[in-house]
């Protein structure tokens, strides 16, 4: 009974007080402005950045668009044109060219992801050596912090040229944090509140989820007719208003900063000194990546753009499909980005080019892995032959495969390519035989003019 009455007393002393009497709260603290980008960048290396600076000069400059970057790298492989230093200290000086060439644009908000240089054209191999999930979780948590409307990013394609695996990895995370950060579920430690700010022991970040809006794409691939068309093309002739010079120009100081890197910041340094700019001259062209704001695909990156932020939007997500019959189908990069473009909705990227094609080196081996698919319910004989121009030779993969019932048996094919490739452009394939039948081939589009990193 008297337990009741104080229990009451109390109650009535809570609901006798007014607002007025109630301590005021102060306002939830907003994200913090400092780190807001229009432009978030997400590329590989130090001075991946040039291949698109003769359009961020024009938004920075002429626009005042804030603009971030990411690197998964500090690029610690490669050869240094200025000097010994290799491998981690090589990063360590090329993290610090790309700080001062991004601050000479006025960047200051860079990151680096950790991942290592690795060199090949193989962008799961890149995807392991990142440790992928460790790099997905700092890229989400970079968009939540930098709130982009745009992520401009490299094309997640296997193509003929440079083709860096690294450059097609920062691709995917791009792609997959572009989906990812506006998903309240995903890395949610990143957006819990913490307790008390001022305290310590918060280990929850306080971020808040944030859907970006725009998703563009670019390319070092050896030819560029398949771009053309695809997204918007920036020239880099025109003037820039405010600095009364050309936009390549601009690139070329930029860039200049990466000495220890011979095809590009001694490049520059040359060019800038012969006052030669010709090879700075070339327009910047972009994919048309994804849209979730009305726009259309070669209009301005900015197109369709309003102030506030919109609702996140999530993605189709990955389908498994039932295999029917006997099939083959090139394994690796290309089954993965069969099944990843479906994944983000990027049915856009499918069509890029009508043949697969790689770069190599005249004499280089070239790894095509292939999917054996049985969907029958018997097992299966699948005979695997090549079908080469003259002066290729099989190594590795020409046999019969006995594919289970349901089951799908991956092999990895091995041809030589000729010492001297000519013509520059050739086409190799597969065929794939059962029961006397013609299951399937593949056809593989080869360009021997190359060299630059392995397959
Ligand atoms: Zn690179």
């Amino acid at each position: 009974m008297k337990n009741a009455r104080l229990a009451a007393m109390a109650l009535g002393l809570c609901a006798g007080l007014t607002a007025a009497e109630l301590p005021k709260a102060p306002p939830a603290p907003a994200p913090d402005d400092r780190y807001k980008a229009d432009i978030l960048v997400v590329v590989a290396h130090p001075d991946d950045e040039t291949e698109i600076t003769g359009y961020l000069a024009k938004a920075i400059y002429d626009q005042h668009r804030r603009v971030a970057v990411i690197f998964g790298t500090r690029g610690d492989g490669g050869g240094n044109a200025m000097g010994n230093e290799q491998a981690a200290a090589l990063g360590a000086m090329r993290e610090i060219e790309a700080r001062r060439a991004l601050a000479s644009f006025g960047v200051m908000n860079v990151w680096f992801l950790g991942g290592p240089d690795t060199p090949g054209q193989d962008v799961l191999r890149s995807l392991e050596t990142w440790n992928h999930g460790a790099a997905l979780a700092q890229a989400v948590r970079l968009v939540r912090l930098t709130r982009p409307d745009v992520i401009l990013t490299w094309l997640p394609l296997y193509v003929a040229g440079e083709n860096h695996g690294d450059h097609q990895a920062s691709g995917v995370i791009a792609t997959e944090a572009f989906d990812m950060a506006g998903d309240a579920t995903a890395f949610a430690e990143q957006i819990a509140a913490p307790r008390n700010r001022q305290g310590i022991s918060n280990l929850t970040e306080g971020l808040r989820p944030w859907q970006p809006k725009k998703l563009y794409y670019f390319s070092d691939a050896s030819h560029t007719d398949f771009l053309e068309g695809k997204g918007p093309r920036y020239a880099t002739t025109d003037t820039s208003p405010s600095r009364g010079i050309p936009y390549y120009r601009l690139a070329a100081d930029e860039m200049s900063f990466h000495l220890t890197q011979g095809d590009t910041g001694q490049v520059a340094r040359q060019a800038i000194a012969k006052g030669d700019f010709k090879d700075f001259e070339q327009p910047v062209l972009l994919v048309s990546g994804k849209s979730h704001v009305k726009s259309t695909m070669t209009g301005d990156i900015f197109e369709g753009l309003g102030p506030d932020p919109i609702p996140f939007v999530p993605v189709r997500g990955y389908r498994a499909t039932a295999d029917a019959g006997l099939s083959v189908e090139l394994g690796g990069p290309w089954s993965f980005y069969r099944d990843f473009w479906k994944a983000h909705g990027l049915d856009n990227l499918a069509t890029l080019l009508t043949t697969p094609e790689v770069n190599i080196a005249p004499g280089e081996h070239l790894h095509l892995p292939l999917l054996l698919h049985n969907g029958t319910g018997n097992i299966a004989n699948v005979t695997l032959g090549a079908v080469l121009p003259g002066g290729w030779t099989v190594v590795a993969g020409q046999a019969v495969y006995p594919v289970s019932a349901g089951d799908t048996y991956p092999v990895e094919t091995v041809l030589a390519s000729p010492s001297n490739g000519d013509p520059a452009w050739q086409t190799v394939g597969w065929k794939a035989e059962s029961g006397g039948q013609t299951i399937g081939s593949i056809t593989m589009r080869v360009n021997l003019a190359g060299g630059g990193l392995p397959q």
